[in-house]
């Protein structure tokens, strides 16, 4: 790993900004997305060849999951980048005839991408992205927990800018609190709901703005009126791909008491579709990522069991390989860690209900997810939209809300703030600057003295107002 000094870093892409506040144009900024888009192309096996040596995830997995959601933002970005860029007129309002006005979308500045490991490239590469066409310096800090694919976006990034436009500062917590420390105009995190609040009092002492991609326990309902086969093979492919290290991942399932033994079969039946009898040798199940993780999730699911839970499918296990074999956990209660933590590895519990209303009081008492997933009918989903509050919603899917470039991506409260994809993207590195122009305005009549005209002008004007 090539040192960098985060400061001198900094100080590089500072003294550039002027340069790049007028030299960095929708011209530029479509090139440096094409170079980038090219290259993730080109690098494709190289991609997956990372990731699989970090966490053993499958080679096309990696395609289906990282490299082709990034060079869809990436060409989207590219695609709607001059009436994203374009200044927004707006219209005056009855006073503020005599004026124009529009809404300018500046860069921030130089920001702060710091990546998670568990979709090493799409949650760096796609908020660079986004950074770059909003006309942004970026210093980009990949997780370090996985090493190989940080190493691998150190070698792209430096092929491809100049260090005053993008540089990779690798290394762990300690490089990522000094990079903290500096004075960055804005901060983009993705990780833990724990790690972004360091990020957040770090962001606050310099006043830097931040959007937090955090996570949490993104619960799904099954309702009697959902298509169980449909449920069934969305929830296990959504729950077991990358090994359930997915941050939009279903944490547990609500399904309602009359089809819960329907359900069950059926996601055991799909599991088996996917992986085969023994997951332990399939070539499309991942690993977890450290040993740590696989503690995590293990001793979760051993102080589950030892609790009173019961594993219905899965359970196998291989400390020496960090293997789980996706897992299905019945008979959970509320207070266990295992329903109080993100499980972030291959570990369903089903949760079976009788009555709607308790399932949503269940969700409004926890923290706010960052996805919610609903198998029912649309009148049933509607009242589950209404009644709760999460980053995003999927109904009779799950996770796909992530991909779709129209749709802002971020959790709300503890899962996050800020969003990003696409426009939303493009929004979280960019300041909306309010720019207002005097033609003919009045509004100097309501200056002092305050006579009896600015009293009269002032009461009519409340009154037209309403
Ligand atoms: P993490 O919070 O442990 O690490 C994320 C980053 O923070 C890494 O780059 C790491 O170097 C840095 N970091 C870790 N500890 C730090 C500290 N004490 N001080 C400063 N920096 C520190 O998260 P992770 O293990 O990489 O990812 C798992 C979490 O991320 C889960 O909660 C998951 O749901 C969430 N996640 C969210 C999204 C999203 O888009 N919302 C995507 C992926 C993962």
């Amino acid at each position: 790993m090539e040192q960098h000094d985060p400061a001198a870093i900094f100080a590089a892409q500072t003294r550039y900004s002027p340069q790049r506040r007028l030299g960095f144009g929708l011209k530029e900024r479509r090139a440096a997305l094409i170079a980038l888009r090219d290259a993730v192309i080109a690098r494709q096996d190289e991609i997956a060849a990372a990731i699989a040596a970090d966490f053993n995830r499958p080679l096309t997995e990696t395609l289906v999951i990282d490299v082709m959601p990034l060079v869809q933002e990436i060409g989207h970005t590219r695609k709607q980048l001059r009436g994203w860029m374009r200044p927004r007129r707006v219209w005056p309002s009855l006073g503020m005839l005599g004026t124009s006005a529009k809404v300018v979308a500046e860069p921030r500045g130089v920001c702060l991408v710091i990546g998670a490991w568990n979709f090493p490239f799409l949650l760096t590469l796609g908020p660079l992205a986004s950074a770059l066409a909003a006309g942004n310096s970026v210093v980009v800090k990949p997780s370090e927990l996985a090493p190989a694919s940080s190493a691998l976006m150190a070698r792209m990034l430096a092929d491809l800018f100049p260090p005053e436009l993008v540089q990779v500062v690798e290394g762990g917590v300690e490089v990522t609190g000094t990079l903290l420390a500096l004075p960055f105009d804005h901060i983009f995190f993705t990780g833990s709901p724990k790690v972004g609040k360091i990020v957040m009092a770090a962001a606050a002492k310099t006043l830097a703005s931040v959007t937090l991609e955090l996570g949490g326990k993104s619960p799904v309902i099954i309702g009697p009126g959902a298509d169980l086969a449909k449920a069934a093979k969305w929830v296990a492919w959504g729950k077991f791909f990358n090994t359930g290290q997915t941050c939009v991942a279903p944490d547990h399932v609500f399904v309602h008491e009359s089809v819960e033994a329907a359900f069950t079969t059926a996601l055991r039946a799909e599991v088996v579709r996917l992986f085969g009898r023994n997951p332990g040798t399939s070539p499309d199940f991942g690993r977890v990522v450290n040993a740590r993780n696989w503690q995590r999730v293990t001793g979760l699911l051993d102080a589950a069991v030892a609790d009173g839970a019961e594993v219905i499918a899965g359970g196998e296990r291989d400390a020496a390989t960090r293997f789980l074999a996706p897992t299905v956990l019945v008979k959970t209660t509320e207070a266990m860690a295992i329903s109080q933590e993100e499980i972030f590895g291959p570990v369903l519990p089903i949760i079976p209900f009788a009555d709607l209303a308790e399932v949503i009081a269940r969700i409004n008492r926890g923290e706010k997810p960052l996805a919610l997933y609903v198998f029912e009918k649309a009148r049933v989903a509607d009242r589950i939209v209404a009644e709760t509050s999460s980053g995003s919603v999927g109904v009779n899917l799950v996770v796909m809300p992530f991909i779709h470039p129209n749709l802002p991506f971020g959790g709300v409260g503890n899962s996050g703030q800020g969003s990003a994809h696409g426009l939303a993207g493009f929004r979280a590195f960019s300041h909306e600057k309010a720019v207002m122009t005097n033609r003919f305005s009045l509004l100097f009549l309501l200056f002092p003295p305050y006579g009896g005209r600015v009293k009269r002008l002032s009461k009519l004007l409340i009154a037209l107002f309403r």
